[in-house]
This record gives structure tokens, C-alpha cells and sequence, in this order.
């Protein structure tokens, strides 16, 4: 479809931004479903949230994703935040109604979407995240809400424990924390039922690395890996090695831009043809 004066225009403000695969997923996206909609990369400097969404505002631009490193700086420029993306402290998705711009935040519901594929159920179960910065953080409330109890491990400690502080304060909920090491994987996995990995270990070009040895791995923890480049992380494989389901970051990739997709255009998402296009730009071929 060319585009014409009457073509909607979305994007993500972000940098780095060349590396971000939302622009071809989205587009595919609104060629499949017939409308006259573009998408496209902003490279917007840090410290530059508040000329972005002021360019949203005169530009007329209807949707835009944001993220690293402005999930957080630029939800003081916005007219209105939703409630749950308020909580959890980040803003992925913009919508614009005629230059009044909403904050909103589909990380959550798009990793909690990607463990219902799986048939994952979480009330009332043990849940270990690794990692404290901004995708923990849409992790550990998404699981919250859905009766989960949660454990946070992270290298940096001091904030592993402000996270679990902000959680208390926001929900009342009380979650363990600790370090990310030997011991803590140990002595809190031995209860778990899911494993969550929400930090950048085991992420291209650290593909060998990983978050959790293998040995704290076993057929009844089922595994959700966030990071999607590449798509089977060294934790996934020993995971799916012990025998156990796992779940990868491009389901919750998808799941989010299809939710922000919604969004924007009122219309359900193409979902197949956005995990098709993901799978085949990261080199994994058919999901
Ligand atoms: P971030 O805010 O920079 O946080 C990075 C986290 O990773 C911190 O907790 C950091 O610990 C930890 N970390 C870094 N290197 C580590 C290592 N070698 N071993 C153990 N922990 C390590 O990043 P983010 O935005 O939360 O993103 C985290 C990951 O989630 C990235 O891989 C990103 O691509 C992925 N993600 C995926 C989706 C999706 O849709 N699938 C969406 C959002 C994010 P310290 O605090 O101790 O440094």
C-alpha cells in the first residue's frame, strides 16, 4: 500500500533504534489487515522525552512504542497514564486521540499471554525472577495480579530489594528478594514452579551465558526466557533439555505489539503473521 495523505502514522521513539524489529513486524502487520497505516523508527536522543511527545502532539502521529531510555522519562509529558502502567512505573505504548495522549504499558499483559499459550498457570504457585530493571518490573506485577508468589534475585541487590519496596507500597504484597547467585537459585527453586528470566544474560552477543546453571534445572519448573535474540537462549535449551516447558521472549515481543496494535487501530492483530515475520528476521525460521 503506498502511502498517501491520508495514511495513520505510528513508531518508537528510542535509542539505540536500529536494531528494533517493531518497525517491519507492525508494517507487516497493517498490509495483512488492509490499512492505511505506517510505522517508523524515531532515534530519539536521552533526555529528549518531552520533544517527543510533543512531536507526537503536532505531528498528528497516532501510536507510538517507546522504550530504552525513555519507558520512564516520558510518562510525565503524557495527558493521562493507565492505572496499571502507573504501578509497574513504565509507559511501552502511546495512543494520541486528537493530541491527547494516553500511556500505557502491554510488556505485562503481553508476557502473561505468552505463558497462557503454554498453559502456565501461576496462582498460588512459587515464581523466581531474575533481573530488577524495567522488564522485571512489568514481570513481577503482571504475576502479582495473577496470585503468583514471587521471589526476585538480582546481581545488584539494593535493586532487587527497592523493587520488591515499590511493589509492597503499590499492592501491599510482600516478595522475597535476594542476590542472584549459587545459593539463592538453589534454596529458591527448590519450590518453584516457573522461572522467569528478565535480565540481558544469555542475550546476543552473550549466547553462551546464562542467567541459572543448568544443574537448578529440572522437568517441573517450566521456563519463560524474555530475552528473544536470540530465540533459544542457553537457559531455554537446558531447560527443554531437563524435560521442562519453556517459553520464549518472542511470544511476549509479539503479544505486546499486538496489544499495542489493538490499540491503535481498533482491530485485532494479525497475531500469526507478526510471530512469522519476528521468528524469520531473528533467523529462527517457522515458530
Ligand atoms: P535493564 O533495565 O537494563 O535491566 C537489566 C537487568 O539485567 C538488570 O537486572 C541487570 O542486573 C541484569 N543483568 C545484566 N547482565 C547480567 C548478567 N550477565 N547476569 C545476570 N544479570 C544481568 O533491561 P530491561 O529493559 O529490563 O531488559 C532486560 C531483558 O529483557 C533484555 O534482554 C530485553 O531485550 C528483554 N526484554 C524483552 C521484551 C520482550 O518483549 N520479549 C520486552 C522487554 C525487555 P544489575 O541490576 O545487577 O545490573
Amino acid at each position: 500500500m503506498w502511502i498517501t495523505g491520508a495514511t495513520t502514522l505510528c513508531g518508537i521513539v528510542g535509542d539505540p533504534i536500529e536494531h528494533s524489529l517493531s518497525p517491519m513486524m507492525h508494517n507487516v502487520a497493517f498490509e495483512t489487515s488492509g490499512l492505511n497505516f505506517v510505522y517508523v523508527p524515531f532515534r530519539l536522543p536521552r533526555g529528549a522525552a518531552e520533544i517527543g511527545a510533543r512531536a507526537m502532539r503536532t505531528l498528528g502521529i497516532r501510536g507510538l512504542n517507546v522504550t530504552v531510555p525513555h519507558k520512564v522519562d516520558i510518562m510525565r509529558f503524557l495527558d493521562q497514564v493507565e492505572p496499571s502502567a502507573m504501578r509497574i512505573g513504565a509507559v511501552n505504548t502511546i495512543v494520541s486521540k486528537d493530541g491527547y495522549l494516553c500511556g500505557h504499558n502491554t510488556d505485562a499483559p503481553g508476557f502473561l499471554r505468552g505463558l497462557e499459550l503454554h498453559g502456565i498457570e501461576v496462582k498460588d504457585k512459587e515464581v523466581v525472577v531474575l533481573g530488577a530493571g524495567g522488564a522485571a518490573r512489568a514481570v513481577a506485577f503482571s504475576l502479582l495480579d495473577r496470585g503468583a508468589r514471587l521471589t526476585v534475585l538480582n546481581r545488584n541487590v539494593v535493586k532487587a530489594a527497592s523493587l520488591a519496596e515499590d511493589v509492597a507500597v503499590a499492592t501491599g504484597a510482600r516478595i522475597m528478594h535476594d542476590v542472584l547467585a549459587d545459593t539463592a537459585l538453589e534454596t529458591r527453586l527448590a519450590s518453584a514452579s516457573l522461572l522467569v528470566n528478565a535480565t540481558t544474560g544469555g542475550m546476543h552477543p552473550h549466547w553462551n551465558e546464562t542467567p541459572c546453571p543448568r544443574r537448578y534445572l529440572r522437568r517441573d519448573l517450566a521456563v519463560c526466557d524474555i530475552v528473544y535474540n536470540p530465540p533459544q537462549t542457553r537457559l531455554l535449551k537446558d531447560a527443554a533439555a531437563s524435560g521442562a516447558v519453556v517459553v520464549n521472549g518472542v511470544e511476549m515481543l509479539v503479544q505486546q505489539g499486538a496489544l499495542a496494535f489493538q490499540l491503535w487501530t481498533g482491530t485485532a492483530a494479525p497475531v500469526d503473521v507478526m510471530r512469522s515475520i519476528v521468528c524469520r528476521e531473528l533467523g529462527h525460521g517457522s515458530h
